[in-house]
């Protein structure tokens, strides 16, 4: 690349915020840009060894894929591009510095114990090199550990912070300025899109393709239909697998498609005095805001219980279990029909996601850990808080979580929230057909794994107390 072939640059590091609406660092670097009449270069770094456990599993990365994609059209129709790099952000301007000089970087903050440290490293590496570094709070309602009890402690308990949050309000929307992009005349080189290697090989994402219209206007879309269809009966809705009861918004908001704030707007707007209708639906969103919260505070709970004690727990991992579990052939429906939804879609209705991830650790006393990587593998929306708040919850080890002794009985879960066999035909079809002889029967009969998890959940308080009394 010839010298000085670009003006000078601020570049826009896009992460999980992949969106030009409501993107309040995307709307500061342009600004920035026509003011230091510099070119605006918007970069996606593809860097899953920076995300030290957790690199995005499968499904995610089909997602990723789709919405980089249509990120990139959208970007192009304001006369702009995405460029897309695989490695850090400290290679990439390495490779630049010659020929470009960058003067500032802009993103959205993210809260995953890895990305954390990353972007630790990186301020201090972009101080040293003199280059800006600007990032904003847009990926949740409010910005993680911004709540606090009156004592100064994270909340650990979900109603308290709900109130308080309440009070707060959510951040106007970010306005992206009018008119074309200041763009260079010649673009740095960019890798394709296709040699990041996102997509599966063999390919296996027929369902997901069937399912789900990643990106931006996929997002707004599901948004729109949602404040049509969903919202008014979300209170009762949201309970049924077998309605469309609830937003699917979950990948959307992951990647960024949508933010958090422009879907509470957005619902609040839609119900104007009806604050007991929208109530439910924020409130859900702001348990999103919660696991960000908790993860943020305890950065060890994506492994780690957050209660130690259940360090000891007694967990057996048995192989036919595990594969029975995934495949979908536990020979209970609602936790068949759920698992067969995920392998299919990327996604599993939320009181279904209980209703598996409790079979998992108390009728099969596998650990929450293994259940959860599954989950990361094999959901589009997988994120790392909510899905750690939700194995958690469902083991009985975390924040407000479901006490380990209540135990689900998937049958009637079944009757309470499919009892017209909805969602059950869909998904496992031969249960209710005449094809019932090839359905599997139970793999632990319901009474007899209760009672082991109980026992289960005694040894531990057992062992618990021994220790204390040493
Ligand atoms: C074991 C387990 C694992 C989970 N793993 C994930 C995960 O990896 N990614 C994920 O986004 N959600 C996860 N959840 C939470 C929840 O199941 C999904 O967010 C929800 O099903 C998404 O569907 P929706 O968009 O239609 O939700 P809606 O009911 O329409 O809710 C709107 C939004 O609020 C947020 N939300 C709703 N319920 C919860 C909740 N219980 N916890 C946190 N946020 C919530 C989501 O962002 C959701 O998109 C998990 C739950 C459990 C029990």
């Amino acid at each position: 690349m010839k010298k000085q072939t670009i003006r000078p640059a601020i570049l826009y590091w896009f992460r999980q915020d992949l969106r030009l609406r409501d993107n309040p660092a995307l709307a500061a670097a342009l600004a920035e840009a026509r003011a230091q009449n510099a070119v605006l270069l918007p970069v996606y770094l593809w860097a899953p060894e920076e995300e030290g456990d957790w690199p995005a599993g499968a499904a995610a990365r089909w997602w990723l894929h789709q919405s980089l994609q249509a990120l990139e059209q959208s970007l192009q129709a304001r006369g702009s591009r995405l460029l897309l790099y695989h490695g850090g952000l400290e290679r990439l301007l390495a490779q630049w510095r010659p020929s470009i000089t960058v003067l500032a970087v802009y993103c959205n903050e993210r809260y995953e114990p890895a990305a954390r440290s990353r972007e630790l490293e990186l301020r201090q590496y972009l101080r040293q090199a003199g280059i800006a570094f600007q990032s904003y709070a847009s990926a949740t309602l409010w910005k993680p550990g911004s709540l606090r009890t009156q004592a100064g402690q994270p909340f650990r308990v979900f109603t308290p912070f709900w109130r308080l949050a309440c009070t707060q309000g959510v951040a106007p929307e970010a306005v992206l300025p009018e008119g074309r992009w200041p763009a260079p005349v010649r673009w740095p080189p960019s890798s394709l899109l296709r040699d990041l290697h996102l997509e599966p090989r063999p390919d296996w994402a027929q369902g997901l393709r069937e399912t789900w219209k990643p990106g931006e206007a996929g997002g707004q879309a599901a948004l729109r239909r949602f404040l049509r269809n969903g919202i008014h009966s979300y209170a009762q809705g949201r309970e049924l697998p077998g309605q469309r009861g609830t937003s699917r918004l979950s990948p959307y908001l992951h990647f960024g498609e949508v933010s958090a704030a422009s879907v509470w707007r957005a619902v609040m707007q839609s119900e104007p005095g009806r604050i007991a209708a929208a109530q439910p639906c924020l409130r859900q969103l702001a348990w999103r805001d919660f696991a960000s919260h908790l993860l943020f505070h305890f950065p060890e709970t994506a492994t780690q219980p957050l209660r130690p004690e259940f360090a000891r727990f007694p967990w057996r991992m048995r192989r036919e279990y595990w594969t029975a579990w995934r495949r979908g052939r536990t020979g209970y429906p609602l936790v068949d029909a759920g698992m067969r939804e995920l392998w299919h879609t990327g996604w599993m209705h939320n009181r279904v996601r209980m209703v598996t991830a409790s079979f998992l650790v108390k009728h099969l006393l596998i650990p929450w850990q293994r259940g959860a990587e599954w989950f990361w593998d094999t959901l589009v929306d997988a994120d790392l808080a909510n899905n750690s708040l939700g194995w958690q919850w469902a083991a009985g080890c975390g924040a407000d979580a479901a006490p380990y002794f209540r135990i689900f009985n998937p049958m009637r879960q079944a009757d309470r929230f499919d009892s017209k066999l909805q969602y059950i035909r869909r998904w496992v079809p031969e249960r209710v057909t005449e094809s019932a002889a090839i359905y599997p029967p139970p793999i632990v009969e319901h009474d007899r794994a209760r009672e082991r998890a109980l026992a289960a959940w005694v040894t531990l308080r057992g062992k618990l107390q021994n220790h204390a009394q040493h």
